[in-house]
C-alpha cells in the first residue's frame, strides 16, 4: 500500500482512454489499495487510476459512508439532469458547475472480480460519472461551454505556472473533489 503522486492538468495520461482490466488479480488489488490511500491523503471523494498515472479502468469512490472500488465500470442507465459545482484533484483550486444526469445505475466488477450493480443519486452519482470520465480521458472542464472552459483554464494556468505535472496529495482541498 502506498500513497502515489497525483497527475495534474497537462499530464498526457489524463487524456488517455484507460484500458479494460482483463483479469482482477493481485496487481489490480494493489492498485486499488493505492487509490484508496491516495484518495484519503488528498481528502478526495473519488479517484481514477489515470490520476495516479495508470491508464487502466479502475477507480474508487468515497462519498457519505459509501466506499467502493469499480473495475471496468459502465453506466447502464441514467435519468434527470442536475447542475452542481465540481472539483477535480487533478485540477487543484478550480471549481465549476457541471450538469450531469441526477441518477444512474452503475455496473462494475469488485476487487474479487464479481459483478455488482448499484443505483446512485446525488453526490455518489456525480462522483461515479466524474471518475468514468477520467477513464475515458475526459475532465470536468470538458463539460463547460467553450468560453467558460477557456476562462477557467487560462486562469488556472496562470496560477499554476511552472508547477510539476505530478504532485504529492495534499489534504487542503476546501471543497469536495474527485
Ligand atoms: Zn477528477
Amino acid at each position: 500500500m502506498a500513497i502515489r503522486d497525483i497527475h495534474i492538468l497537462g499530464s498526457p495520461v489524463l487524456r488517455r482512454r484507460a484500458e479494460e482490466i482483463a483479469a482482477v488479480d493481485d496487481e489490480v488489488r494493489a492498485l486499488i489499495e493505492d487509490l484508496y490511500d491516495t484518495m484519503a491523503a488528498a481528502g478526495g471523494i473519488g479517484l481514477a487510476a489515470n490520476q495516479v498515472g495508470v491508464a487502466r479502468r479502475v477507480a474508487v469512490i468515497n462519498v457519505e459512508e459509501q466506499t467502493f472500488a469499480m473495475i471496468n465500470p459502465r453506466i447502464v442507465s441514467a435519468e434527470g439532469r442536475e447542475g452542481k459545482e465540481e472539483g477535480c484533484l487533478s485540477i487543484p483550486d478550480a471549481y465549476a458547475e457541471v450538469t450531469r444526469p441526477e441518477r444512474i445505475v452503475l455496473e462494475a466488477l469488485n476487487e474479487t472480480g464479481e459483478s455488482f450493480r448499484i443505483e446512485a443519486g446525488a453526490l455518489v452519482a456525480r462522483a461515479v460519472q466524474h471518475e468514468l470520465d477520467h477513464l475515458d480521458g475526459v475532465l470536468f472542464i470538458d463539460h463547460l461551454t467553450p468560453l467558460k472552459r477557456q476562462l477557467l483554464v487560462s486562469r488556472w494556468k496562470k496560477e499554476h505556472r511552472n508547477e510539476p505535472l505530478t504532485r504529492t496529495p495534499q489534504p487542503e482541498a476546501p471543497k469536495a473533489s474527485a
